[in-house]
C-alpha cells in the first residue's frame, strides 16, 4: 500500500499515521532565538518567504522529541562552538550533515506532501542513523562571516540550495554560518572562502576531537549570503545531473 501524505496525518519523520496530529516548527527554536528572526520574513524557496514561527510541519510526538534530543540539542551547542571558533569534532561534522539532511528533507515534504521522501528509507532513518554509507564521499564546507552587517536587522536563516531528487547537497548560511554539504566530487569548484572538511572512517578513534576549524572569510554576512547563493544555484544543479545521470546509467 502506498501511504499518502494526505490531510497531514502523516508524520514526516517516520512515515506513519498520526494518532495525535503534533506539529513542529520547520525552523527549530533556538535557531529562531539565535537569529532573532521571530518577527520577520524568512526565505523558504526562490520565490517565497514566511515568517519562521508560522511554518510548520507534521511529526509524531516520538520524532519531535527524538530530533529534538538527538539534532537540535547537540547542533545548537555546535553553534556557538563554531561561531566562537572553538573547531568541531568528526561526530559533531556528522550531526550537521544530518541536520541540514533534516532540513532537505522537511522542505521536500512541504512541497511535496502527497509524496513519499524515498522508496528506500524514511526521513527519520536518515536523519538519525550514521552515515556510514557514503560519509568517504561527502564533503562538509563551512566559512564564517565575522559580522552581521549594521542595519540587518537579524540573523541570516536561509536555505540556498534547491533538490528535487539529490536529498544530498543542502547549503544555507545560518546565523555568521555559512554551511554546505556536498559530495566530494564537486568540492573543486567550492568558492575559496569555504573550509573543507572530509570525514574520518567511522571506527576511528578520533572522531570526538576537534578538528575542523572553519576559517572566518566574509566580513559580513550579507557577502556570506551572496557568495552562498550563487554557488548554491551551481551546485544544485550539478547534483541534480549527476543522481539522473547515474540513474539512467543503472
Ligand atoms: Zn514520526
Amino acid at each position: 500500500m502506498v501511504v499518502t501524505r494526505k490531510h497531514k496525518q502523516i508524520c514526516a519523520g517516520c512515515d506513519s499515521p498520526m494518532v495525535e496530529r503534533t506539529k513542529e516548527h520547520f525552523w527549530p527554536r533556538w535557531l529562531i532565538n539565535r537569529t532573532n528572526t521571530a518577527s520577520t520574513a524568512v526565505k523558504i524557496s526562490k520565490d517565497k518567504s514566511v515568517n519562521p514561527l508560522t511554518l510548520t510541519v507534521p511529526l509524531c510526538k516520538m520524532c519531535n522529541s527524538d530530533f529534538g534530543r538527538e539534532l537540535e540539542a547537540p547542533v545548537s551547542q555546535i553553534f556557538i562552538d563554531l561561531e566562537s571558533g572553538n573547531g568541531i569534532s568528526d561526530y559533531e561534522a556528522e550531526l550537521l550533515v544530518r541536520w541540514l539532511w533534516k532540513f532537505e528533507g522537511l522542505a521536500w515534504i512541504l512541497h511535496n506532501p502527497d509524496g513519499r521522501y524515498t522508496d528506500r528509507s524514511n526521513l527519520r532513518d536518515r536523519v538519525l542513523k550514521p552515515i556510514d554509507g557514503i560519509r568517504s564521499r561527502l564533503t562538509l564546507a563551512i566559512a564564517l562571516a565575522e559580522t552581521i552587517d549594521p542595519g540587518f536587522g537579524d540573523a541570516p536563516m536561509g536555505i540556498d540550495s534547491i533538490s528535487k531528487d539529490n536529498a544530498i547537497y543542502v547549503a544555507g548560511v545560518f546565523s555568521r554560518v555559512a554551511i554546505m554539504v556536498l559530495l566530494r566530487n564537486f568540492e573543486n569548484v567550492l568558492p575559496g572562502q569555504f573550509s573543507t572538511y572530509h570525514f574520518l572512517q567511522s571506527d576511528s578513534p578520533e572522531r570526538s576531537q576537534k578538528l575542523f576549524f572553519p576559517k572566518t572569510s566574509f566580513p559580513y554576512c550579507r557577502t556570506a549570503i551572496g557568495v552562498t547563493r550563487q554557488i548554491a544555484l551551481q551546485l544544485s544543479m550539478a547534483h541534480e545531473l549527476y543522481v539522473h545521470q547515474g540513474s539512467s546509467n543503472g
